[in-house]
């Protein structure tokens, strides 16, 4: 057992973080409560009032968050190796996803540095005036478990470019990418008191980062109930601007005159991407009568090749743990719904071997919409999958869920995929595809998937204050 951790915890108390292959402890953690959280806002804000990061030029932070990217990149095993052993990632998707998305994200930031403006404003009578846009302050990052490098990269990537300083919490069953990566920021000339990371509990130290009085803006990505808590603490303390990437339940639409093969693959990377785990995973998937019995039966026959097993240790592994005992619990309990429910096993549907937390890639058939798996977001291994007839009904039942985050169509007619494009409320809509993300694309939901976004030149204006300034031209009563 090592202890990981700049400093030990106000309390003195530690959590322990656990290998999900096998469920052993692999590390305590210092366990950073309301006052670690307090010494953290308070370091933040001596940087941000006082200190270089907001007052150096915009190109010399984008020369430091480039060189952050390289040691980043130069550190994909290492970071690899954390997330295997600490949420069960396949090392190949840590390295392609996430340290690709981070290094992507750093770099496109380093770039936008230098680039943050304001405008000249021609107003009328004897004034004129402009804008500055300046570094909101202090920041919050409330992140997840599921792509623990990149979320943590994303998030405070914009807010660095903008000049702002952060406190950052990961998730309690993954906080050591986020140890790691502060780490690799103050080797790439980060100063002290920019990035406070306080590894810690949603309800203690999360809590006390939207609550509190000196934090200026909160980003949070998690689970639809904490976002709605996230928002009342802001609305109870200083009505900081919050940001909220939440949960969902997307659509992929699969139109008779797709490519069978290809259709079949982009729905099971669309689910079993990541074990499942992925906010935007496609876990109701609509195919068009015409193709629907081919499709279930190719898709039947392509799950007996998927290996599940540990992702660290053999490469034929597709599909590693999922993070946790609790998860685990979760996922099984909406199998077991779904049998309960009436839906049919088409594949799967049981827990996998003696040891961790395995889940057999589950697809059900004859579900129907109000059952619970159509509606609740499961965060594993399960597809829903249903048939359609015409084009209006898919779209139809597409947005029938309180969620809005993506959504995918699969067809070679351009019109009909540029009617389900327009009609479908979600934040992010793959043609052809699924998951293709870039740090130039904009991220987040709609209705209860949230607001705001991360990635894309939006992301950055979440960091960033508007101030207008007028001022009087010769000749006005004011001069
Ligand atoms: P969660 O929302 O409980 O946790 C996400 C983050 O919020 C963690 O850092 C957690 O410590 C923190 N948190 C928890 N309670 C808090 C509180 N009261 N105040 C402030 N911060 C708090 O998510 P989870 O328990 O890890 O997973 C539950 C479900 O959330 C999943 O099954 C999934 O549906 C969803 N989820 C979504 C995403 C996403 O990317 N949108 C990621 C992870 C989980």
């Amino acid at each position: 057992m090592m202890y990981i951790s700049s400093s030990s915890s106000s309390s003195g108390r530690t959590f322990e973080t656990r290998d999900p292959r096998t469920g052993d402890v692999i590390a305590s953690v210092a366990e950073g409560d309301k006052d670690d959280v307090d010494l953290a806002v308070r370091a933040a804000r001596k940087a941000f009032d006082h200190g270089e990061w907001p007052r150096i030029s915009g190109s010399e932070r984008g020369r430091i968050l480039t060189r952050f990217a390289d040691l980043v990149e130069q550190h994909a095993d290492e970071l690899a190796a954390l997330e295997s052993l600490d949420a069960g990632k396949h090392p190949a998707v840590t390295k392609a996803v996430d340290v690709g998305n981070a290094a992507g994200s750093l770099r496109y930031f380093a770039g936008a540095a230098d680039k943050i403006h304001g405008e000249t404003l021609k107003m009328q009578g004897q004034f004129q005036g402009y804008t500055l846009r300046e570094p909101l302050g202090v920041a919050g990052f409330i992140i997840p478990w599921n792509f623990p490098t990149t979320m943590f990269a994303i998030k405070v990537a914009p807010a660095l470019a903008a000049g702002c300083t952060m406190v950052v919490k990961p998730a309690e069953q993954t906080p050591l990418s986020a140890l790691y990566l502060a780490d690799l920021a103050k080797k790439a000339g980060i100063p002290d008191g920019v990035i406070n990371v306080v590894p810690g509990f949603g309800p203690t130290a999360g809590a006390a980062i939207a609550s509190h009085m000196d934090v200026d803006t909160v980003s949070f990505t998690g689970s639809t109930e904490v976002g709605r808590l996230i928002m009342e603490a802001s609305a109870r303390s200083n009505l900081k601007p919050v940001s909220l990437e939440l949960g969902g339940k997307s659509p992929l639409i699969i139109f008779e005159d797709a490519d069978l093969d290809m259709a079949v693959e982009l729905a099971i990377s669309a689910n079993l991407f990541n074990k499942g785990e992925a906010c935007v995973a496609a876990s109701r998937v609509y195919v068009q009568e015409g193709i629907y019995d081919q499709f279930e039966k190719k898709l039947a026959e392509r799950m007996k090749s998927w290996v599940v097993g540990d992702p660290f240790n053999d490469p034929r592994v597709n599909q590693g743990p999922q993070v946790d005992k609790v998860q685990y619990d979760r996922v099984l309990s909406y199998i077991d719904q779904g049998k309960r429910e009436g839906a049919t096993v088409l594949t799967g549907g049981r827990p996998l071997g003696q040891n961790g937390y395995y889940i057999e890639p589950t697809v059900f058939t004859n579900v129907k919409e109000d059952m619970t798996i159509a509606k609740e977001e499961i965060f594993g291994p399960v597809m829903c999958l249903m048939k359609f007839k015409t084009v209006d009904e898919a779209i139809e039942r597409a947005n029938d869920t309180k969620y809005g985050l993506g959504a995918g169509v699969v067809t070679r007619d351009l019109d009909v995929a540029n009617r389900v494009v327009r009609s479908v409320r979600a934040g992010v809509v793959w043609v052809n595809c699924y998951f293709a993300m870039g740090s130039d694309v904009p991220f987040g939901g709609r209705k209860m998937s949230g607001f705001g976004k991360d990635e894309g030149m939006h992301a950055l204006d979440k960091f960033l204050a508007v101030k207008s300034v007028v001022t009087p031209l010769k000749g006005s009563p004011w001069m």
